[in-house]
């Protein structure tokens, strides 16, 4: 008898130890991002303080905070999901321009119907899953002709590569009720317009937008400048976050390259729009970016590291990259 208890305990042993390590482990796939580039409760510093300084446009989707940045410029902020997209809606005299179209977790369409009765088409400044997520509910959409963006669209992407984004801590308020986490997918769309560096898209009354090509954060990444408004919607290239440098498809050449081609066009806008976080910051930032990656390549500046994984700290921005990717 206790032999056999002594062997009970043994294993009664044995299972608590192996019991902690699964709790050990994270619970399910949304933790399993590196803590330096999505933080324990993220949300406890919002809402970030540039806000109180915007004027909030009321709207009947909760999913959205939509702020008027100038007479005729909207952002569009989804706070409640961990990427914090920001979309613009941008009214010329006979078109509207929607640059991105966020995570699609809401119904963009409906809102922006409630900002403008002008005819509206979409331009994507890249194709990563949380600015191409409502490019399905609009008939006009635009990217740049680049194979890579045209392949992602088509693509769509699928309920297993968002479901760690919209479950878990990735969220922290309700989704609206009609989206499944389980089946929600973006569906692929065809663009109905590819667009070349240096084109101009005319909204009519003398806005125009400028397309210049940014790649490097992804291929086909660019970013859009409205000489009129003296504004530079940025897409991902620049906001006020941690940048990502650090994914498959980042080219840190290209990308510090087309920073510099940025900073070279420093007396042409006033303010960047960033694809997140904060809708309205100061241009100056764009000179110290490029110091910045001078800095991480030459063994300088702070950073956390997780695995092969920095996060450097810069005032106004931060760069996540791969310590294989630091080369003078
Ligand atoms: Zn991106």
């Amino acid at each position: 008898m206790i032999k056999r208890n002594g062997i009970l305990l043994i294993f009664l042993v044995f299972f608590l130890i192996s019991c902690q390590g699964k709790g050990n482990k994270p619970a399910q796939d949304t933790s399993q991002r590196s803590e330096i580039i999505q933080p324990q409760k993220w949300w406890e510093n919002l809402p970030r303080p540039i806000y109180s300084s915007l004027e909030r446009i009321k709207v009947s989707q909760e999913w959205y905070l939509v702020y008027q940045l100038t007479d005729d410029t909207f952002a569009i902020y989804e706070p409640y999901q961990f990427e914090e997209a920001i979309s613009y809606l941008l009214l010329g005299k006979e078109t509207a321009i929607l640059v991105d179209t966020g995570t699609g977790i809401g119904n963009l369409s409906k809102l922006v119907a409630e900002l403008t009765t002008l005819p509206v088409s979409v331009v994507n400044t890249h194709t990563h899953w949380d600015h191409i997520g409502a490019n399905h509910q609009f008939d006009t959409i635009a990217c740049f002709d680049h194979p890579e963006c045209i392949d992602k669209l088509l693509n769509g992407v699928d309920n297993a590569r968002l479901h760690p984004s919209i479950t878990g801590d990735s969220i922290w308020k309700p989704l609206p009720e009609e989206l499944d986490p389980s089946s929600w997918e973006i569906p692929s769309v065809k663009p109905t317009e590819l667009l070349e560096d240096g084109e101009l898209i005319d909204l009519g009354g003398g806005r125009k937008l400028e397309v210049i090509y940014t790649p490097g954060h992804s291929p086909g990444s660019i970013c859009l400048l409205d000489q009129k408004n003296r504004l530079l919607f940025t897409g991902d290239t620049f906001f006020p976050g941690p940048l990502y440098a650090y994914p498959e498809d980042v080219d840190i050449d290209l990308y510090r390259a087309s920073i510099d081609r940025l900073n070279g066009r420093i007396e042409e806008y006033d303010y960047l729009c960033s694809g997140h976080n904060d809708p309205w910051v100061k241009s100056e930032v764009i000179s110290r970016v490029s110091d910045a990656f001078d800095a991480i390549m030459a063994g300088k500046g702070d950073f956390k590291q997780d695995g092969n994984l920095r996060r450097y700290y810069f005032e106004g921005f931060d760069i996540l990259i791969r310590t294989d990717m630091i080369k003078d």
